[in-house]
């Protein structure tokens, strides 16, 4: 039979001992191991019995009550007796507990769910928890991978960039070089199915969509017939024929629409520019329409389309005028680029 104190704690595989009370109302438990599995060499799982020595931890396990709760776990060390195993000794360890665990996997459960059932920041969840951000996020990570499945066959699949706040500078891996921890962050989505978000990774160039792409299975990359990203160089050169054999590349209307506005706007400026010598001012028709100039057609009346392109009027630097036509007509330089400012030839 579990002892009534054991059984409050709850924690499988351990057995509490004695509870005492330190001046700041931490409640210390004294627990031992209850578990005879926990004796086995992690490595090749032979139960020993040559005790090596004994250690104290401390596992962080989820709050009860109003006052902290500190487990001190007595644990025993042991030698591993297969003459197989290449493990010399090793420390008891407890489902609840594995090796190299300062939480118990209750407390990283709860974690986990907090930030990811819940919604909560894992700042927030770390401070209720007593934990530091790296121990919570990564118990978010454990969770996620957990409920996370893999995606099923896609076949458009869009690829975009989002940007996450400031560029960040860290440590790598040994400790000894500054490495800069990109701000941007590229999101791959189901544009034709209702998978949403299938995936996103730090960075955003070509080798991040590669990696990604090469974690997902042959037949999800073989259903892929379009690949739908902004005009961007790097993605673009990541759609390549091994990795991606029957996707064809769009880039969504979105940018293609929004680069031709800002080519409209640019030029608008230019010309207002090589016509007057100044910025434009509201009489100026082009100034006056440069709404319906960045409108759709078919948002447009006829009127409205009509009356757009009855006001334009560009008085050319050679001294004749065009009236009229479509607002195409501002486009009129066919080799300066728009920002070059150049006089119109004619
Ligand atoms: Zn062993």
């Amino acid at each position: 039979m579990v002892e009534p104190t054991s059984l409050l704690l709850g924690l499988e595989g351990l057995e509490v001992r004695a509870v005492t009370q330190t001046a700041e109302r931490t409640r210390v438990l004294d627990v031992v191991t209850a578990d005879p599995a926990a004796s086995r060499c992690p490595e090749c799982r032979v139960a020993s019995t040559s005790v090596k020595g004994h250690a104290v931890t401390r596992p962080r396990d989820i709050p009860y009550g109003d006052d902290p709760i500190q487990l001190r776990w007595n644990k025993t060390r042991y030698y591993c007796m297969n003459p197989a195993c290449g493990r010399r000794s090793f420390t008891e360890s407890i489902p609840q507990v594995p090796p190299r665990r300062r939480t118990t996997t209750r407390l990283r459960t709860q974690i986990g769910r907090s930030i990811g059932d819940a919604a909560r920041s894992v700042v927030e969840v770390a401070a209720g928890a007593g934990v530091s951000w790296p121990t919570a996020h990564t118990a978010f990570v454990e969770h996620a991978k957990k409920v996370l499945k893999d995606p099923a066959p896609v076949r458009v699949l869009g690829i975009d960039e989002t940007r996450r706040g400031k560029p960040r500078w860290t440590r790598d891996t040994d400790g000894r070089r500054w490495v800069r921890v990109d701000p941007w962050d590229t999101g791959f989505v189901d544009l034709s199915g209702d998978q949403g978000l299938l995936g996103q990774v730090e960075g955003r160039t070509s080798k991040a969509v590669t990696r990604w792409l090469t974690t997902q299975t042959t037949q999800f990359r073989d259903e892929i017939t379009h690949v739908v990203i902004d005009p961007s160089a790097a993605y673009a050169a990541a759609v390549t024929e091994e990795l991606l054999p029957k996707a064809q590349l769009v880039v969504d209307y979105f940018h293609l629409v929004k680069l031709a506005n800002d080519m409209v706007t640019a030029v608008r400026w230019r010309v207002t520019f090589d016509t007057h010598g100044r910025r434009g001012r509201k009489h100026d028709p082009e100034w006056a329409n440069r709404r319906r100039l960045l409108s759709a057609r078919e948002r447009l009346s006829d009127r409205s389309f009509a009356k757009m392109t009855a006001l334009i009027e560009i008085p050319h630097p050679c001294g004749s005028a065009r009236v009229g036509g479509p607002p195409v007509m501002l486009v009129v330089s066919d080799h300066s680029p728009a920002t070059s400012g150049g006089p119109l030839s004619c």
